[in-house]
């Protein structure tokens, strides 16, 4: 049976003049809409009690699993306002299908794409007035999945919730893009062989932030991880995948089990041969990555995904060592692929490959 989203609406949403001043400046992750779409599992029933509610706080017993064991799956993608008004999202059933991947790698039940797609289809129609008109701005959409279950024993939760919320998100770079500086990281890595590298769940990003701290502290914007068996391979970055241009290839790390599968780097990889570039999968060792920023055969390196969909990578540090990559500046392949991505998702690019899908 498809879920149904039937709205509960808010009984004191925000004024139009509250949600305008919020849109003026959304920044990222800070303002949520007023609804939010909520299903719950059960072992013994299944999906069930599905609805758009007001956004508002969980109440949840000290015990729930999902706070002591991080049974926990996410994922993001964002509703874009075309010039005409109309609403649309990228890619979403992508999404859909990665979050049923993640739940299977966390031991979380399965969400139908299509119930995932209706959620959000809801979520948004109910908070359309949300979804901002400017430039690069979009609404952020963050379904989650977790072990709602109170109960302290070790296995998957018998209860689960589903939830998605809604947040105005303003372009990311809004000075322009920056090229940002990467911290390699020596000792920590994000995700070894056979653990939950390729699910997008919370508890890699746990890992992720002590080694974020130290680049910060390097003052570095990001951390490059590298492989969790021998240290020497190109992973990815804490929640980005990455790319580099050596002559005409554009060359992604393969996915080995412990890179998450991101929808914009599988879109890049497409969008590789229109743009003149030839798409590469392989290993790249960090050394190699080293060598060729500095001798410029590597001559642009970005890094991609949902939030801030291309991201130019400007240098690399290592101890004792800073490397940059096409002398600081960002590239014109890098700028070129950024461009022809927004250009689809704002509706500005015809949409050759059917990516977008329209919910409004
Ligand atoms: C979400 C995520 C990405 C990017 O995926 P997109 O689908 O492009 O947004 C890359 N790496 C990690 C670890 C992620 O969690």
């Amino acid at each position: 049976m498809p879920l149904l989203f039937d709205v509960r609406p808010h009984p004191s949403p925000r004024s139009d003049a509250q949600r305008e001043a919020v849109l003026a400046d959304p920044g990222f992750g800070r303002h949520f809409t007023d609804h939010m779409a909520v299903a719950t599992w059960t072992k013994a029933d299944g999906w069930g009690e599905s609805a758009i509610v007001p956004y508002g706080p969980f109440s949840l017993d000290p015990a729930t699993a999902v706070l002591h064991y991080a049974q926990e799956v996410f994922e993001g993608l964002k509703a874009y306002r075309h010039a005409d008004g109309s609403i649309w999202l990228f890619r979403p059933e992508r999404n859909a299908q990665r979050l049923i991947a993640s739940a299977a790698r966390l031991a979380l039940p399965e969400l139908p794409v299509e119930d995932f797609l209706t959620s959000i289809e809801a979520l948004v129609a109910a908070d359309e007035a949300w979804v901002p008109q400017a430039g690069e701005a979009s609404l952020y959409l963050r379904p989650f999945l977790f072990a709602s279950e109170a109960f302290l024993g070790v296995r998957s939760a018998h209860r689960v919730t589903y939830c998605c919320i809604a947040s105005p998100a303003g372009a990311y770079f809004s000075g322009g893009v920056q090229p940002v500086s990467i911290w390699i990281s020596q000792e920590y890595t994000r995700a070894a062989p056979g653990g939950t590298g390729a699910a997008k769940c919370g508890g890699n990003y746990a890992a992720s932030l002590l080694a974020q701290q130290e680049a910060a502290a390097h003052g570095c914007d990001q951390v490059l991880f590298a492989d969790g068996r021998e240290q020497k391979y190109v992973d990815e970055l804490g929640g980005m995948n990455v790319y580099l241009v050596a002559g005409d290839e554009l060359i992604t790390p393969e996915l080995t089990g412990s890179i998450l599968e991101g929808v914009t780097r599988d879109s890049i990889l497409v969008l590789a041969e229109e743009l003149g570039l030839t798409p590469v999968e392989r290993r790249i060792e960090i050394a190699e990555l080293m060598e060729g920023a500095a001798d410029g055969t590597i001559s642009e390196v970005f890094a991609c995904g949902t939030a801030a969909v291309v991201t130019p990578i400007g240098s690399f540090v290592e101890p004792g060592r800073t490397v940059s990559v096409n002398g600081g500046e960002s590239g014109e392949h890098t700028l070129a692929i950024r461009q022809r991505l927004l250009d689809i998702q704002q509706g500005r690019a015809e949409d050759v490959h059917g990516w977008m899908r329209k919910i409004r």
